[in-house]
């Protein structure tokens, strides 16, 4: 038996202590940003009271220090998903910035008229929107592979669409709004038998699954410090080096060269070149210790656990008559999408918050996955290996009550 989280690990997130409209906190919206705990808060404020000061540039000994620290957190993500080299992470915003950096820099470098992207129905409007807008640019045109009603990608579909000149292929890893895990092994294979580079947004994959870039042989590999209970404001992009040195930087400035004049300018090397200006130090220290702390818990203790609770609300809410999942894959990741009956989600969503359960209602940015299944939106549970099965207990019966107030 693999090990087990331990008792007492909420008391890692003090959030989880607060009380809202005088109610415990059930925090059910982990998909849209996990909590943080203590050595993350702890990383962030020491490293303010210790050593802030900017990286790369001084030489006096804070700056050394801030230096180090930030190139350890890089090591420390390098390490966590495998990379073959630390220069093959470069620190973004998130994954929308990560998606933003390849679409616009590999677009503008590899993109023509006549060219197209390959993405799949079921993308976050992240990896939608910067693919759309760099096809614009050159003249490409964006492809989709399409889903069941299940929420399963339809692979058979997928020989016939790498057909032409499919330039890359971006899918999510896992839904943000169905909790699929998708077959990205297999999508990676088919592609690279036709050389096509394949980007993964693993926005909603890093906090729950294992992920080995060299083992995936993914070629760009996106996701979120604040999805995986690091800071706002950090993301991670990881690049095979051998396309980070032929895609062009994304933006210029400082960091970002090695000699400037006003004829001519010479980029700096990985992973520099893709880090244009003052860094989020801090925020890059706080995924660090982020990753400390998952590495300390186990990634297959958090997938148990949470495959546990994922498992029990999902039998749980199968026993009230009138819900309606959306998304039925029998491969997925801690989220849990669903209506009542003559519910509106906003509604429901309104009247668990004053029970003082936190869930997500609306189109959680998959417009087009709405416009699949015919809806507005959803309400959506998605759980951290912090949850409890008392709280998936707390959030049905919130349910209960509140379609009958509502119905
Ligand atoms: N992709 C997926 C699958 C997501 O769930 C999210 C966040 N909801 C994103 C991309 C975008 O992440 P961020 O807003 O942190 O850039």
């Amino acid at each position: 038996m693999g090990k087990l989280i331990a008792e007492n690990i909420r008391e890692d997130f003090p959030i989880l202590q607060t009380k809202v409209y005088g109610k415990d906190l059930v925090y059910l919206d982990n998909a849209a940003t996990t909590q943080k705990p203590k050595a993350v808060l702890a990383a962030v404020a020491d490293y303010y009271k210790t050593c802030n000061s900017n990286v790369h540039r001084g030489v006096h000994l804070l700056s050394q220090q801030a230096t180090a620290a930030y190139e350890e957190a890089r090591h420390k993500v390098s390490q966590f998903i495998n990379a073959a080299f630390s220069h093959e992470v470069i620190f973004t915003k998130g994954t929308t910035d990560g998606i933003n950096l390849v679409a616009s820099s590999f677009g503008k470098k590899f993109l023509q008229k006549g060219d197209s992207i390959l993405i799949s129905a079921m993308e976050h409007h992240s990896n939608i929107v910067p693919w759309q807008m760099i096809c614009e640019e050159q003249g490409a045109t964006l492809k989709v592979i399409p889903m069941d009603e299940n929420g399963v990608l339809r692979l058979d579909t997928l020989p016939e669409l790498l057909e032409g000149s499919v330039k890359l292929v971006s899918v999510t890893y896992v839904s943000n709004s169905l909790g699929t895990i998708n077959p990205i092994r297999e999508i990676i294979k088919q592609a690279h038998a036709k050389d096509i580079p394949v980007m993964i947004d693993a926005a909603q994959a890093i906090q729950h699954l294992p992920v080995d870039v060299q083992e995936l042989d993914v070629d760009f590999l996106a996701f979120s410090g604040h999805k995986i209970y690091g800071p706002t404001g950090i993301g991670v992009l990881y690049g095979k080096e051998k396309w980070l040195n032929m895609i062009p930087p994304y933006q210029g400035g400082g960091d970002m060269i090695k000699t400037v004049t006003f004829e001519k300018t010479i980029y700096n090397d990985l992973p520099y070149k893709f880090e244009a200006g003052t860094p989020d130090i801090s925020g890059a220290i706080g995924l660090g210790a982020a990753v400390d702390y998952v590495n300390a818990i186990g990634l297959d203790a958090i997938q148990k656990k949470e495959d546990e609770l994922l498992n029990y609300a999902l039998q749980q809410l199968a026993g009230l008559t009138n819900l309606k999942f959306i998304g039925k894959s029998a491969q997925r990741a801690s989220v849990i999408s669903f209506l009542i009956d003559g519910v509106h989600p906003y509604d429901l969503g309104e009247l668990l918050d004053k029970q003082g359960i936190a869930i997500r209602t609306g189109h959680h940015c998959t417009e087009p996955i709405m416009d699949f299944f015919g809806i507005p939106g959803t309400c959506r549970a998605s759980f951290a290996f912090y949850n409890t099965h008392a709280e998936v207990d707390l959030l049905v019966a919130g349910i209960k009550r509140a379609a009958a107030v509502l119905l």
